[in-house]
């Protein structure tokens, strides 16, 4: 028996037995020296399954990003993305303080940037101007909801990309929701793209890590990178090897999440004072606003957590609920029996 209903987040996925089996017998070297096989199966199988040349295992999607960063760009050099990104939002202004970028910010609709603003956002030679060195593109978007791109979005964007001779970058943390969601393979996605990040310890429930796929070359340099910021690890292969895992056995189940997502989001809609956006609810993230209970997401996610179901805020009055392997269908009543009783306890 839980002691919660967890909708925090799918970072809070466990590690399935499958995968702690995996780490106890993986063969082990110094990856810092190429010579870790685990986790060269996990980056040649990452390549292969994003359409590139070669990838590169690393602890966290902060680090893969930032990683790219460095080796797309130079000091001084603008970066375009949506102005509610994770790499702006919730990566401490690494692109800043760490490589000398200035994010160039695109705002976009629940997350999704279009891509004549996207355009519109590239200067142009003039000597007042930080050189544009980059677009980097989210999807799913965090923020937005978990919200997804479709392709003819991102062949629009490519074309300017090209049209501008700047290279793209893929937060893909959840690259895997959104090719759930279009049913297309992830490389159908990663391929408008020089470089992907995606994360196999969010849905997918590895303990660790994420990974950075790109050129050879590309690779080579963002390895650099990495390196510099330490994340050379060693035998790395022991959590590579539930990496591999993820990859073979967790994509196809994110459906579930997807169902139980809709299933609570359209619970929700209906119960008296919470409002529920349908339209932006496309994958595994929920956001609700409770402001018509006259209370703040702190307030309301502090009841619910007394309650027995754990969500995050998105002050100042919404809250998000995340669905994962720790989340069950069977749990959706519960929410929603606990969520109509706070709002209950508020109303008029
Ligand atoms: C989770 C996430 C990341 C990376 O997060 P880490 O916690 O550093 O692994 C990057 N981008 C998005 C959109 C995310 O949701």
């Amino acid at each position: 028996m839980k002691d919660y209903v967890e909708l925090r987040s799918d970072t809070t996925t466990h590690p399935t037995d499958e995968m702690r089996e995996a780490m106890k017998s993986a063969p082990v070297g110094d990856d810092v020296f190429g010579e870790d096989p685990t986790v060269n199966a996990l980056e040649e199988l990452s390549a292969r399954m994003m359409g590139k040349q070669a990838a590169m295992f690393v602890p966290s999607g902060t680090m893969g990003n930032i990683s790219s960063l460095l080796a797309h760009c130079k000091r001084g050099d603008e970066v375009v993305m949506e102005s509610e990104c994770h790499i702006y939002y919730y990566e401490v202004g690494g692109l800043s303080a760490l490589g000398g970028m200035v994010p160039r910010l695109v705002r976009g609709k629940d997350g999704l940037m279009d891509p004549a603003d996207v355009e519109s956002a590239i200067r142009g030679a003039n000597i007042h101007y930080a050189p544009p060195g980059l677009i980097c593109v989210e999807n799913t978007h965090n923020r937005g909801g978990g919200t997804v791109y479709d392709l003819d979005r991102l062949a629009g964007i490519r074309d300017v990309a090209e049209k501008h001779g700047l290279p793209m970058h893929l937060d893909g943390a959840r690259i895997f929701n959104a090719s759930i969601k279009l049913g297309v393979e992830a490389s159908a996605i990663a391929r408008y793209f020089d470089s992907v990040q995606f994360c196999l310890s969010k849905g997918l429930s590895a303990p660790v890590g994420s990974v950075v796929a790109g050129s050879r070359e590309f690779i080579a340099k963002a390895r650099k990178y990495r390196k510099m910021l330490g994340g050379g690890m060693r035998q790395a292969g022991v959590i590579a090897a539930a990496g591999i895992v993820a990859l073979e056995k967790m994509v196809a189940r994110l459906a579930d999440d997807h169902r139980n997502a809709r299933a609570l989001a359209e619970g929700l809609a209906v119960i008296p004072g919470i409002e529920v956006d349908l339209s932006t609810v496309e994958t595994n993230i929920v956001v609700f606003d409770v402001s018509k209970l006259n209370m703040t997401s702190d307030e309301f996610a502090k009841e619910l957590w007394s309650e027995g179901v754990r969500m995050t805020t998105r002050p100042p009055y919404k809250l998000r609920a995340v669905t994962s392997r720790m989340f069950e269908a069977g749990e959706i009543p519960l929410v929603l029996e606990k969520v109509a009783k706070i709002s209950g306890r508020h109303s008029n």
